[in-house]
């Protein structure tokens, strides 16, 4: 049976069962507040999983969409359209690049740089170079060639025979990466800071290893920034704060601040590998999603909106800081700008999920970065007085988790 509110029971009806939603329906949001079918309220610090990042409904992007849904939805890339040469226009301006490739997800956007890697060895003659050197722990999607790139075994269970050539190495581990880059390496991919596997930031001096590592052997270096880019650190792109360049960069998430998009940014030499024919996407550089995307990126580009993600990320680590005095759940609070993990000590080991639900019932949303970290990542434009009144809720669920 169909109706126009179906319940969360009709999902487990109709619905592959690769999710387990929580057992309430979002409806509706406004900044960073979102309401159920109940209507009740809950303050979101989860941000649909770092994407949302100027929150839900922003006036600026709905008329950014709403406008372009009156003029033009898609005509493939058989045609330029303004909107993605707007957006493209942006991204080079204020990045690396000089070119970019749109797609529609960070593992379609990881998908396009891998093959471009390969390829690029492969067009100059290098046949033999196709190892890609990737970390541990490290996620970069769910495709088959992305799925082998991330650093969890669990992902790939199953669904081999999975492509080859890609190798792992323990992740801020300066050693094994220059034992491990050769001659035969075509690229390393990693994340500057990784955010499903635990939100560890990157340390400066192993991307500037990488980097020095990529630059010895002739590999290309490909920043994953699905997750840290468009402002989620405090920069534009977290390579910014780290001052080490790319030569490949993916982003997504944020970038269309829920509309699916996401680009895939190189520079001019690399670019030209990927000639007519070679790569391509239906939806990738769709107008609706560029023309959403520029506005985002004009919004967060922005210096003052940049600041105000580096005070916001320090009083909610502040917070979590409290909440740690009180119940001594914390080991350590790491991450960068509002990208937030607090990993929990042994005692609390694998309770992460317990204190998702918990915060639920209090009415805040929130992540888990595997079964003992609890992940933040709210909105960059979030009042301080809902981090503050969040904060709240969150004790009072680490202490219902406590109590339990
Ligand atoms: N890369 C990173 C660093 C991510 O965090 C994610 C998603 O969590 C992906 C890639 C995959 O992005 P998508 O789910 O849009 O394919």
């Amino acid at each position: 049976m169909t109706t126009s509110h179906p319940d969360r029971a009709f999902y487990d009806t109709v619905m592959v069962p690769n999710y387990n939603p929580a057992g309430v329906i979002p409806v509706r949001g406004e900044g960073s507040r979102v309401w159920d079918q109940q209507g009740r309220e809950y303050l979101d610090l989860a941000g649909g999983i770092a994407v949302t990042a100027l929150g839900h409904a922003h006036p600026r992007l709905v008329a950014a969409l709403t406008g372009q849904a009156g003029r033009l939805w898609h005509v493939a890339n058989v045609f330029a359209t303004e909107p993605a040469m707007t957006l493209a226009g942006r991204l080079t301006e204020l990045t690396f690049a000089d070119r970019v490739f749109f797609a529609n997800s960070g593992a379609e956007a990881n998908e396009a740089a891998l093959k471009l890697a390969r390829r690029y060895a492969y067009d100059r003659g290098e046949t033999a170079r196709t190892e890609i050197i990737a970390f541990e722990q490290g996620f970069h999607g769910r495709t088959l060639f992305t799925v082998t790139a991330g650093g969890q075994p669990k992902y790939t269970e199953g669904f081999g025979p999975l492509p080859g050539d890609i190798r792992h190495v323990p992740y801020n581990d300066i050693a094994a990466l220059e034992a491990a880059v050769s001659s035969r390496t075509c690229a390393v991919l990693v994340e500057p800071v990784q955010g499903e596997g635990g939100v560890t930031p990157a340390d400066a001096e192993f991307l500037a290893a990488a980097r020095r590592v990529c630059d010895e052997h002739g590999a290309l270096l490909i920043f994953d920034e699905v997750q840290t880019g468009v402002g989620r650190t405090g920069d534009l792109y977290a390579y910014m704060g780290y001052g080490v360049e790319p030569d490949i960069l993916t982003t997504a998430k944020a970038l269309g601040n829920g509309i699916p998009i996401s680009a895939m940014l190189t520079r001019e030499a690399v670019a030209q590998v990927f000639q007519p024919g070679t790569h391509g996407s239906t939806y990738g550089g769709n107008p609706l999603a560029c023309a959403v995307a520029a506005e985002v990126i004009d919004i967060v580009s922005q210096p003052d909106v940049l600041a105000g993600v580096r005070e916001r990320g320090e009083r909610l680590r502040a917070g979590l800081e409290r909440i740690n005095a009180a119940h001594g759940c914390f080991a350590e609070i790491r991450g960068r700008g509002l990208l937030v993990g607090a990993q929990l000590v042994p005692e609390w080991a694998g309770r992460a999920r317990d204190i998702l639900r918990a915060a639920l019932d209090e009415g805040v949303l929130t992540l888990i970065a595997g079964p003992d970290v609890v992940r933040l990542a709210p909105s960059l434009i979030i009042p301080e007085a809902e981090v503050d009144e969040a904060l709240v809720r969150l004790e009072r669920a680490v202490a219902r988790v406590a109590g339990a």
